[in-house]
């Protein structure tokens, strides 16, 4: 039978990127289904003797396939990240943030949201002026437009998911931009009454989470307080370097017009080359991808399946483990193909 093919666009990155590329085609070998990789080298070699022309592959290539998985780039004359957003018009980030086995942490809790994040705006746009020598100004600026697009991915989700929403700012004392932004989230989640959601202050909210994490599942939060709120959770869990992220685009219709996802780490130029690259983000990666493309069973694999694996103690050096680059991609590869393979039907007589 035929497998059901589906093109991805693959930026090539820097440092352990080779490394990580190659346990992607790897794993995405074990799938039932087919992804056609459509390499894009956005390595600084490349991006340096190229420049400019090398963003307009990456735009032409991401409008055509939709989907992009993103290897780590040096951040050196540019942060490819940064221009990428611009490029593409990549206005939400979705994080998920979720304890991972293995991982070492300070925490003793649980932990596992979805922070839903304006990647527009707030105080990022603006890196503000001097007034005279003792005062300085910045703008915060808050727009429908990306407001809307980031509360009906996260009720979309919720919806999909079973989970609920909570939004959360500084509404009562930012009541221009922050009040706008809530009154944005009241006003879509109307479309959505079968999900439940609250509000917080975005100070109360850090508290309560460390406190409490259980209670919290999808976060929608304007720019800077998702950039806090990813690091916090990201330190309660103790997985900086291991997390993945959807940075997302959307049509006039608030549909997703392109979805770009990496991980979180760097380059990795200490362990470049050596075979020891840890590749569970770049798979977390690959999971949420799946999950964008419709293949949700696929996905939740791939995330599951990693996740028990360094579980049961199958890790590479960085989490204290034995495993190579490899060897431990030929075991989620192998993992995700059991678990994914044709059950036998019974015989008929
Ligand atoms: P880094 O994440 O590359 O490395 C920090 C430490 O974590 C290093 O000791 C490294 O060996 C380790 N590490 C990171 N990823 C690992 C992995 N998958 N497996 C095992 N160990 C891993 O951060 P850095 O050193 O600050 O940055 C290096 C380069 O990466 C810089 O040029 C920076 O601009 C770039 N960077 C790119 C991205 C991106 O493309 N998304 C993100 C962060 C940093």
């Amino acid at each position: 039978m035929r497998r059901p093919t589906y093109q991805v666009t693959e930026l090539l990155g820097d440092g352990i990127g080779a490394e990580l590329s190659r346990a992607i085609h790897t794993l995405a070998e074990a799938l039932p289904i087919r992804l056609d990789f459509i390499p894009v080298d956005l390595t600084l070699e490349n991006r340096r003797a190229r420049g400019q022309a090398v963003y307009d592959e990456v735009a032409e290539a991401i409008t055509a396939t939709r989907v992009a998985l993103k290897h780590p780039t040096v951040t050196a004359e540019e942060s490819p990240n940064a221009v990428l957003r611009r490029r593409l018009d990549l206005s939400v980030i979705h994080r998920p943030v979720y304890t991972i086995p293995g991982v070492p942490t300070n925490f003793r809790r649980e932990l596992d949201l979805d922070i839903v994040r304006v990647a527009t705006g707030g105080t990022y746009d603006d890196p503000g002026r001097m007034i005279g020598e003792d005062a300085a100004v910045s703008l915060r600026i808050v727009e429908r437009r990306p407001v809307c697009e980031a509360t009906r991915y996260a009720f979309a989700l919720a919806r999909r998911t079973g989970k609920h929403v909570t939004s959360a700012s500084k509404y009562t004392i930012q009541r221009g931009t922050d009040g706008l932004f809530e009154s944005v989230v009241q006003e879509v989640s109307r479309q959505y009454p079968e999900v439940s959601h609250r509000t917080e202050l975005f100070d109360a909210l850090l508290g309560k989470i460390i406190m409490a994490p259980e209670r919290f599942q999808i976060v929608l939060v304007l720019n800077e307080y998702g950039d806090f709120l990813s690091d916090m959770a990201c330190g309660l869990a103790g997985s900086l370097g291991i997390g993945a992220s959807a940075n997302l685009g959307f049509d006039a219709a608030s549909v997703v017009r392109v979805a770009l996802f990496d991980a979180a780490h760097g380059t990795a130029p200490d362990i470049a080359g050596k075979d020891l690259a840890n590749p569970t983000a770049i798979f977390l990666a690959l999971a949420m991808l799946l999950s964008q493309i419709g293949e949700i069973d696929a996905g939740h694999t791939v995330k599951t399946a990693t996740l028990d694996l360094l579980r049961q103690g199958v890790r590479t050096r960085d989490l204290g483990g034995e495993e190579s680059t490899e060897t431990f991609t030929a075991a989620v590869a192998a993992e995700v193909s059991r678990r994914l393979a044709p059950r036998p039907q019974p015989a008929t007589r």
